[in-house]
């Protein structure tokens, strides 16, 4: 396998350092290339997703990314700001299904903000649809009315073929774990959504080991704070998915350990972290690895068919864990706390 490694802005280049050190010890034939992103780019080549960048990604079979984002490159023109190359890399590879595993470790249940009753055990996974709907749909923008008056618009829009290959997507990731799904929508109100149910619950008739439920948005978001070890997978558009994701990853309370993976329809996929590039803590050799170590996991499993290689990865994050190795974000009284390269060096061991 090829991997493109773009490590990016603030604790990029750290993490990314450590994902690719647990990827090499695994002994797979796998090739690394890097290249410039976002800020690093733009300071690099003046442009934060330069053609070079995006031309070693298409040789490659997949993308491990860092983060990107630079306070000080924040006054640019929109298209030039660090933030852009994602958005780029999703549209050039047309990235629309957004995997968010959130899951709460035995040893970090009391990391979450809820009731450790309400938390423990939780292992849900969020499917966003990432290229269409509201974000993207035309026409959008502000106007001058007749009287006078200024307006917003955008557009929220599906087409069936959309809704089709994201909800195909999810019912496969449900037969995989435990063949429930929940859809999320809010087909009460909006017609784009009423089409979103009907077109979900057809595609679930190919899949009827798959349970699969239909929930409004605003019931999802309290019954995701509520009760949220009901869900196995939720799908849901790109709107709610933004929302409703980052509500999820709350759960378990730790940014610094949630990956994600961001696929195409040929398994090509971006996979990093949640969080940001942090850059309050960059260049301290202190921000958490585990979550683009956990990205790196996703990777093998998604792009590279390699089940059991992404479980030894998981396996080793949860020994760790176990052992008490804690990043400076998840650290606790009476337990080591270590640095980006401690805790890379600690799941080397592991493995
Ligand atoms: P952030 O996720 O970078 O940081 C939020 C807080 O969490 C900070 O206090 C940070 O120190 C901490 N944190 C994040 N990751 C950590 C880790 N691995 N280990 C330990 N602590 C960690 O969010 P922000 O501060 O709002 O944004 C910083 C920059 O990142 C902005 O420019 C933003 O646009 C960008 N950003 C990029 C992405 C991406 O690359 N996909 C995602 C979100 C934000």
């Amino acid at each position: 396998m090829k991997i493109c490694v773009l490590p990016g802005d603030g604790i990029g280049p750290e993490i990314t350092a450590e994902a690719v050190r647990v990827l090499r010890a695994l002994d797979l034939p796998l090739e690394f290339a890097e290249a410039p992103i976002g800020g690093a780019a733009y300071r690099a080549l003046g442009h934060p997703l330069p053609e070079s960048t995006l031309d070693l990604a298409r040789r490659s079979d997949a993308i491990l990314f860092g983060a990107v984002g630079d306070f000080s490159l924040d006054t640019l023109p929109r298209e030039l700001r660090p933030e852009q190359a994602i958005l780029g890399l999703r549209k050039a590879f047309n990235l629309f299904a957004n995997f968010r595993p959130a899951r709460v470790y035995p040893e970090l249940v009391h990391a979450s903000t809820l009731k450790p009753e309400i938390v423990a055990g939780l292992d849900i996974l969020i499917i966003r649809e990432l290229t269409g709907d509201i974000y993207f749909g035309q026409p959008r923008g502000i106007r001058t009315l007749e009287n006078g008056v200024r307006e917003g618009f955008d557009t929220m829009h599906y087409s069936v073929p959309e809704i089709e290959r994201v909800a195909h997507v999810a019912f496969q990731a449900a037969m995989k774990r435990g063949k429930r799904l929940c859809s999320v929508d809010k087909a009460n109100v909006l017609d784009t959504m009423q089409l979103w149910r009907e077109v979900v619950t057809a595609v679930g008739k190919a899949y009827p080991e798959v349970e699969l439920s239909h929930m409004y948005v605003d019931n999802a978001a309290m019954q995701l704070l509520k009760n949220p070890k009901q869900f196995d997978v939720i799908v849901t558009g790109n709107l709610f998915g933004d929302i409703l994701s980052d509500e999820a990853s709350m759960l378990t309370g730790s940014i610094g350990l949630l990956p994600s993976a961001s696929l195409n329809d040929k398994n090509f996929g971006l996979y990093e972290p949640i969080h940001g590039s942090a850059p309050d803590i960059a260049g301290k050799g202190i921000a958490n690895p585990l979550a683009t170590i956990l990205s790196a996991a996703m990777l093998l499993r998604f792009s590279g068919g390699l089940e059991a290689a992404a479980q030894r990865i998981e396996n080793a994050v949860e020994k760790v864990l176990a052992q008490g190795y804690r990043t400076g974000d998840i650290a606790e009284p009476g337990l080591r706390t270590v640095g980006t390269k401690e805790m890379g060096d600690a799941v080397l061991a592991a493995l």
